[in-house]
């Protein structure tokens, strides 16, 4: 990224016990991150970096974790709380301090069932109670063999589009499906081409501005290795990162991969 706007995910999935979380925090906050040079500290993160427990774990982390990173849910109801069996709501993630969402991730996309309206109504909901959106998109291998993957990604991005109140506080994390857990990392020119796209798509349907200004991070296998070579696209913004982000030593190296 050459923005200097650089944004780290950790999406831990359903991984995780107490003791297991205990130490991964316990490490997160012993590692040197970029974040911690610059007189500008703590007024601007750079890189601005956040994780996502599973939701047992939100207090847990919240409550432990050091203030130089922020806390994320993986998921949230698409409106008030109320009779929704098993459900999470908005207001209880603000409650316990949280300040972002993931939505739209393939796993939910493509194992749950969740569909492009059905996400954007979340999203939609979340930013408007100030949550900010990490709003994920992204191609089946199946899609990118048949050329499909610009009109997919698109598409997915329109369902957010039409719905959200502002582009302010909105991350997207555009994770080929096919990159996603299986150690298949995309390479640097594959992920640059759909950031540009989408970048492009930002400029001609939403704003010049928004285009400009929005951080479009990478997700799918990106590890302690790989991370460098990524990081050095013009329109790599940072990281959604799943496996790597639970070893806290790993994490902070993709953290630090910062250009
Ligand atoms: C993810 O789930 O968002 C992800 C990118 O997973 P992994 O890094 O394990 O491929």
């Amino acid at each position: 990224s050459g923005s200097g706007k650089f944004f780290v995910g950790g999406n831990w999935k359903c991984n995780g016990t107490k003791d297991s979380i205990t130490k991964l925090v316990s490490d997160l906050n012993s590692a040197k991150l970029e974040s911690d040079v610059g007189i500008l500290q703590p007024l601007f993160f750079n890189p601005y970096v956040v994780v996502a427990p599973p939701f047992v774990y939100l207090d847990q982390v919240t409550s432990s974790l050091t203030d130089r990173i922020e806390v994320s849910a993986q998921n949230s109801w698409i409106g008030k709380g109320g009779a929704f069996t098993g459900e999470i709501s908005v207001e209880q993630l603000k409650d316990i301090g949280c300040k972002w969402v993931i939505l739209g991730h393939s796993e939910r996309r493509h194992v749950i069932g969740e569909d492009d309206q059905f996400i954007g109504k979340k999203a939609a909901f979340a930013l408007n109670e100030g949550l900010g959106v990490i709003a994920c998109i992204g191609e089946l291998l199946e899609e990118r063999e048949a050329g499909k993957t610009f009109d997919v990604c698109f598409q997915q991005l329109k369902a957010f589009a039409d719905v959200v109140p502002s582009w302010d506080n909105i991350v997207i994390a555009y994770e080929p499906v096919w990159a996603i857990g299986t150690g298949k990392v995309a390479t640097p020119q594959q992920a640059q081409e759909v950031h540009v796209a989408v970048r492009d798509w930002l400029k001609k349907n939403v704003s010049e501005e928004v285009a400009s200004k929005t951080r479009i991070i990478y997700g799918g296998s990106v590890n302690g290795s790989n991370c460098g070579e990524l990081a050095k696209e013009e329109d790599i913004d940072g990281f959604l990162v799943g496996g790597a982000s639970l070893k806290g030593p790993e994490f902070a190296t993709i953290v630090n991969s910062v250009t």
